[in-house]
């Protein structure tokens, strides 16, 4: 529940760098805006849009390029380069970090991350998403202290009460984009550590390979126990077009897919860039990986999903997750 009308909202998108959200790096626009409208519609007037691109990026870049003015004008909110924000310094666990004063006064705070590949903590979603709050000063001593502990640390200090989870098309590797994979796919929950738990399986990462993961959990900001969590799919994935991009292409070539549905492609792919990066490609000795509604029906020697459930070597799922896709390719 938000609370009454005049409730401060703030929306906290990524826009790490100025890119357009297609290179798989920053959250969609078309998502701000249906959420603003929504907020609208339901009487909401109190609305920020509040971000902080990395160091080395200026946020009002990020902003023209995505048109982030044109949004605050034509919905009346409020527009905040957190980089020039006030900052208020707060403590935990021994780490000094100072923190956007927009971000800790929201009466409701929305996080819109992007879940994409991280070149150092492997992967980015809910709880890294919050580094755009921060000083670039102390974005700096994040780097210095070598991330993990005080990524779980600012998440006991900033908690946003929603968690809306762009996973149209992130990126494989690279927090600022480049390598996009498209999964069309949207996540919603309030837990940060359950949501980026369930997001690092769709990866193929187990939560413990995304170590501040498990020490948010550790300090309480949430469960990883996505085993027993209620995860409700408002609809099905559909067949598309596949799209593969320059990085993706090598890995499609250990995949068949036909009609295959963007999400249930992206999990495989995923899991063969993880089968790749341990060096166990080789496994596959030429031999293809099926995929897709086209398959439903057929026999075949490796296939993922229902619709491949006719396959020697198969995993379950509609979509099934790129952890199961990967544990059934390192039996080969
Ligand atoms: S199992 Fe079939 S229907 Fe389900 S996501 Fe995969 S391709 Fe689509």
């Amino acid at each position: 529940m938000i609370g009454d009308r005049d409730t401060g909202i703030v929306i906290k998108p990524n826009l790490v760098v100025p890119s357009k959200p297609e290179q798989g790096a920053t959250t969609h626009t078309a998502i701000i805006t249906a959420l603003i409208e929504y907020l609208q519609e339901n009487g909401f007037r109190n609305i920020t849009v509040a971000e902080g691109s990395w160091v080395g990026s200026e946020t009002e870049d990020a902003f023209r390029l995505n048109g982030y003015y044109r949004i605050r004008d034509r919905y009346g909110v409020k527009l905040v380069d957190t980089k020039k924000d006030r900052f208020r310094k707060l403590t935990y666990d021994g780490l000094t970090m100072e923190v956007s004063e927009t971000m800790l006064s929201a009466g409701f705070l929305i996080n819109l991350p992007v879940l994409k590949g991280h070149c150092q903590t492997l992967m980015t979603c809910c709880l890294k998403n919050m580094k755009g709050c921060l000083s670039d000063r102390s974005k700096r001593d994040f780097h210095r202290w070598g991330l993990m502990h005080p990524i779980a640390a600012l998440n006991m200090l900033v908690k946003p009460s929603l968690h809306i989870i762009d996973s149209i098309s992130g990126d494989l590797d690279f927090e600022e984009g480049g390598n996009p994979v498209e999964t069309d796919r949207m996540l919603m929950g309030t837990d940060p550590v359950l949501l980026d738990t369930y997001g690092a399986s769709l990866m193929g990462f187990s939560p413990e390979d995304i170590e501040y993961i498990p020490m948010a959990a550790e300090y309480g900001r949430g469960s990883m126990d996505i085993e027993n969590a209620v995860i409700t799919e408002l609809n099905k994935p559909e067949a598309g077009n596949i799209r593969a991009t320059g990085a993706v292409s090598r890995l499609a070539a250990h995949t068949d897919p036909d009609m295959a549905c963007s999400a249930c492609y992206a999990s495989l792919i995923h899991a063969l860039k993880r089968l790749d990066e341990n060096g166990e490609t080789g496994k596959l000795r030429g031999r293809k990986v099926a995929c897709g509604q086209g398959w439903r029906g057929k026999k075949m020697e490796i296939g993922t999903g229902a619709c491949c459930s006719g396959s020697e070597h198969s995993v379950k799922g509609c979509p099934p997750s790129a952890a199961d896709i990967l544990a059934m390719l390192e039996k080969l």
